[in-house]
């Protein structure tokens, strides 16, 4: 196969409702591993244009159905839904102080593949100001830490029911199976320095696959408290580290990250108390926000669901609000980047792990988690990348003055 690119334009008729072109750019991908780049026409949805890596005009002709089918699906699996504005701050207009690009080049900031960011010792102080900044946080609102692995086993996430609605986003791990004649041929290829079977050993070589990278912090909180009775109205946990996701060809800069990493204050109580405190906890965050100086929006959201049997989930969390984020306007196709969401999960997970309220009743639970890599994208294009001149208001929120 040539890998030759050659750029298609598939026209949509009916045009793409514009609160789906979004979704259907970044979705797309996962069609064919041959789109290398996908645009949609943001201002009338009329058409999407791919580019494809060594496609002959008769796998072309395929994959416009393949395409064409999906894109018809996720319009079928939709409600035409607006999303809703509930809160606006700052001034946008005050301008970026630099481009994702910028932010990029930056000397203390070093690529260690796709999707994988190191930071150095300039960034990682400010990376480790804004984790402390969430642990104030944290503990002002009495939620205590939890230490949790960044591996899950299928087992538990089946039973979060993660595995069906987010198939394309899992990472899997595995090892090799117990056979030394494996281990040593495996052993002896990367002596001879064969890079190959070094990168890339014989799948019938490696144990099945019964475990994954974690794409969220709050899937092992629910263990932590399985078969518990609640014992006061509400009981706050939170915790923070890498989460993973396979985003395909979506991965660009800190704001898409295979690797990232999030914060996550989690919520398990009586009905009431989750809602009451989501939004004190959006009261909260709004306010550290404006102390960073970065402008904002709230506003309702839902997970992009690519698969079938997704409607009623997302038709479900749409109607009830069960999701807000926090977004920051920033240089991209959408101007604005999700930095922060607010989740409010009913009594789905807790009736899973069997964890009741104090009065005997199946808990509820929610969950407010903060990518800190995206924060930290948004101070440096908001306030730019001499981390030194930032706003005295902002710096002093972070402790960095000291
Ligand atoms: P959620 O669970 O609501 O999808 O994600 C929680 C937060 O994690 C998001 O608001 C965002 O800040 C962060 N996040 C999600 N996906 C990515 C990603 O691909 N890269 C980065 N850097 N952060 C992400
Ligand atoms: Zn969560």
């Amino acid at each position: 196969m040539s890998a030759t690119l050659r750029s298609e334009r598939i026209a949509l008729d009916p045009p793409l409702p514009a609160a789906l072109r979004r979704d259907v750019e970044q979705g797309v991908y996962y069609c064919s591993d041959l789109i290398a780049d996908a645009r949609v026409d943001r201002a009338a949805g009329a058409w999407i244009e791919l580019d494809l890596l060594g496609v002959s005009d008769a796998e072309l002709s395929d994959l416009t159905r393949v395409v064409r089918d999906w894109v018809e699906r996720t319009v079928a699996s939709s409600l035409a839904y607006e999303d809703t504005i509930a809160r606006e701050w700052g001034r946008p207009e005050a301008g970026f102080r630099a481009t994702p690009e910028q932010v990029l080049a930056s000397a203390d900031l070093h690529s260690m593949g796709e999707g994988l960011v190191a930071y150095g010792p300039r960034l990682a102080s400010v990376f480790g100001a804004l984790r402390e900044l969430w642990d104030r946080l944290a503990a002002e609102v009495g939620a205590t830490p939890l230490v949790l692995p960044a591996v899950a086993t299928l087992e538990h996430m089946q039973r979060c029911d993660f595995l069906r609605q987010f198939p394309q986003l899992l990472s899997f791990v595995t090892h090799f199976r117990e056979d030394f004649g494996v281990i040593d041929r495996y052993a002896e290829a990367c002596r001879r320095g064969d890079t190959e079977s070094a990168c890339a050993p014989p799948a019938q070589d490696m144990s099945s696959f019964r475990r994954m990278l974690r794409p969220a912090i709050c899937y092992h909180v629910y263990p932590c408290f399985e078969g518990e009775q609640l014992a006061g109205d509400l009981r706050l946990v939170h915790a923070w580290g890498d989460c993973f996701r396979y985003e395909s060809r979506n991965t660009t800069g800190l704001d898409r990250l295979f690797d990232f990493r999030m914060y996550e204050v989690v919520a398990l109580g009586s009905a009431d108390a989750v809602h009451r405190w989501r939004s004190g906890m959006m009261e909260r965050v709004v306010e550290r926000f404006e102390a960073l100086g970065l402008p904002g929006r709230l506003k309702t959201s839902n997970d992009p669901f690519f698969v079938s049997g997704s409607v009623l989930k997302s038709t479900f969390q749409r109607a009830h609000d069960l999701k807000y984020e926090l977004e920051v306007p920033f240089p991209n196709r959408e101007g604005h980047l999700a930095v922060a969401s607010f989740n409010e999960h009913q009594d789905f997970f807790a009736s899973r792990f069997g964890i009741t309220t104090r009065d005997g009743e199946v808990a509820s639970s929610g969950c407010s988690a903060f990518g800190l890599d995206r924060i930290l994208a948004a101070l440096l294009v908001h306030h730019g990348t001499d981390v030194n001149a930032w706003p005295a208001p902002t710096r002093q929120t972070l402790g960095l003055n000291t």
